[in-house]
């Protein structure tokens, strides 16, 4: 008998689309803000700034980011950046912030090919 092994997924911390307006801009622009510090100080300050917009305790990681899903744009899922079953979409870009796919989108578009 086969056992099929799913990964667990994670929940996210929030849906960018259940914030009311003011969150969403407070989280848009620190995430702006944290992929263009130039150093840790910047970056941890906006890090701190946008888990306060959307009402969530920074994970230890001190790095929360959006899914950044090519598949699906609309994706709105808000996670820990440290959390389990995450794909990295753009490896060597040359912001701070990494670019991840959520765990549910790592399941449900595997990547075509990797490279
Ligand atoms: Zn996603
Ligand atoms: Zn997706």
């Amino acid at each position: 008998m086969t056992v099929l092994t799913h990964t667990r997924i994670t929940p996210p911390l929030a849906h960018l689309d259940d914030l009311f307006p003011f969150q969403r801009d407070v989280f848009n622009t620190c995430m702006d803000y944290a992929d263009n510090a130039r150093d840790a100080d910047a970056f941890n300050a906006a890090m701190a700034i946008a888990a306060k917009a959307i009402n969530v305790d920074l994970p230890t990681s001190g790095c929360i980011v959006k899914c950044a899903c090519p598949n699906c744009y609309s994706c709105d899922a808000i996670f820990d950046s440290a959390s389990p079953g995450l794909r990295e979409v753009e490896p060597s870009g040359p912001y701070n912030l990494p670019r991840y796919q959520c765990a549910a989108c790592t399941d449900s578009h595997p990547a075509p090919h990797e490279d």
